[in-house]
C-alpha cells in the first residue's frame, strides 16, 4: 500500500464543514464572521501515552478525545482537526480500527479530518483541533476571581485508576476494572458543557495532568488562591472503595473540565447539570492570595507538593 493509498483509504472522508479538505497542499477554512479560531495540537506517542499494543480503535478514539478536551476547556465549538501519524508499518487492519475509532468521536461532534501527514517511524499521532468561538465568550484561564466557586465534572480519578491497575500497582477485580477502564480508554469530551458554560465561568481547564497542576494553572493565570474541601471531590464507588489520595489529586488522563464561576451563579450552574446530564462538584472556592489549601473533613491541611504529571521531572 503505497502512502497515498492508506491516506485515500483510511483518512479520507467528506468535509462538508472545509470549502478544501484532504488532498491539496493545504485545506481551506472559513470561520464564521465575528469568531475566531481555537487552535491546540496535542500528541500521543507510544509507550508514554499509551501501550505499544493498545486496541487501535480506542486510541483513535482518544487521540481525537484529548484535543477534543482542550476546545471544551475553551468554550470552541469543535469544527476541523489535522492528524500526523507515524507509523512503523502500514498495517491494513490496524488503520481500519483506528480509523474507526477517530471517525466515530469526529463524527459525532461534526469534526472534519482535513489534512494531516503519514510518515514511517516510531508509533506517534498528532493531531491538530481547530474550533470557533467569539473571542469575548473564550473561556480562559485568567479569568478566576475571589469568591468565584470551583467546580468540576464528572469523576475524578478513574483513570489514574485503571492505568495503575494495568501497572500492577492495585490490583481490581474484572467488574472493578471494566467501571474505570472506561475513563482511561474512552475519555468523552465535555464539548456541551465547555459551550454552556460560555458567559457563565469566569475560567475553565481541561484536567489532564490531575487537579491540583491543572487547577493551578488557573490559580496562576489568575494571581488569585484556592481553599478545596477534599472531601467535596466526586469520585467514582469503586474509587472510594480503592480510595487512594494521589490518583485524585496528581492522576492525569482524566479530561473533566474545571472551572469558576460567582457563587450568586451557583444555581444556574446546577440547573446545567441537570440539563446536560452531567454531574457538577463545586470543590472548593477562590481566594485572595496565592497557593492551594486542600483541608480533609476534619480541617486537616493535605499536603500537595509536587502534584501533577510532568514530563521531564
Ligand atoms: P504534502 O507533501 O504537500 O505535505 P502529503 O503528500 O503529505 O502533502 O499529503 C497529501 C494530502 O493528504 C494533504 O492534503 C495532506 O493534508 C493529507 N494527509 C496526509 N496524511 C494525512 C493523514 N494522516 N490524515 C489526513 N490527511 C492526511
Ligand atoms: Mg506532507
Amino acid at each position: 500500500m503505497s502512502e497515498f493509498d492508506l491516506i485515500r483509504r483510511h483518512f479520507t472522508r467528506a468535509t462538508p464543514g472545509a470549502l478544501l479538505g484532504v488532498g491539496d497542499d493545504c485545506a481551506l477554512l472559513q470561520v464564521a464572521p465575528g469568531n475566531v479560531l481555537a487552535v491546540s495540537t496535542d500528541m500521543l506517542v507510544s509507550g508514554t501515552h499509551f501501550f505499544p499494543d493498545a486496541d487501535p480503535y480506542l486510541l483513535g478514539h482518544k487521540t481525537l478525545a484529548v484535543n477534543l478536551s482542550d476546545l471544551a476547556a475553551m468554550g470552541a465549538v469543535p469544527r476541523w482537526a489535522t492528524l500526523a501519524i507515524s507509523l512503523p508499518v502500514a498495517d491494513d487492519v490496524w488503520l481500519a480500527q483506528f480509523s474507526a475509532g477517530f471517525f466515530a468521536l469526529a463524527h459525532a461532534h461534526k469534526v472534519d479530518l482535513v489534512g494531516g501527514d503519514t510518515t514511517r517511524g516510531p508509533l506517534n499521532l498528532c493531531v491538530t483541533i481547530f474550533g470557533e468561538v467569539d473571542a469575548q465568550q473564550a473561556l480562559r484561564r485568567s479569568g478566576a476571581q475571589a469568591g468565584d466557586e470551583i467546580w468540576v465534572s464528572g469523576n475524578l480519578g478513574d483513570a489514574a485508576l485503571a492505568l495503575a491497575h494495568l501497572l500492577d500497582q492495585v490490583s481490581l477485580n474484572e467488574d472493578e476494572f471494566a467501571s474505570c477502564a472506561a475513563a482511561l480508554h474512552q475519555p468523552q469530551p465535555r464539548i456541551a458543557l465547555g459551550l454552556a458554560l460560555r458567559g457563565l465561568a469566569r475560567s475553565a481547564i481541561d484536567i489532564s495532568d490531575g487537579l491540583i497542576a491543572d487547577l493551578g494553572h488557573i490559580l496562576d493565570a489568575s494571581g488569585v488562591g484556592a481553599e478545596i474541601d477534599f472531601s467535596s471531590l466526586p469520585v467514582s464507588e469503586i474509587f472510594r472503595r480503592r480510595f487512594a489520595a494521589n490518583y485524585l489529586l496528581s492522576g492525569g488522563d482524566d479530561y473533566e473540565l474545571c472551572f469558576t464561576a460567582p457563587l450568586a451563579r451557583h444555581a444556574e450552574v446546577l440547573t446545567l447539570s441537570r440539563e446536560i446530564d452531567l454531574r457538577l462538584t463545586r470543590i472548593g472556592r477562590i481566594v485572595a492570595g496565592r497557593g492551594c489549601l486542600i483541608q480533609d473533613a476534619g480541617g486537616k491541611l493535605i499536603d500537595t507538593e509536587g502534584a501533577g504529571y510532568d514530563h521531564f521531572r
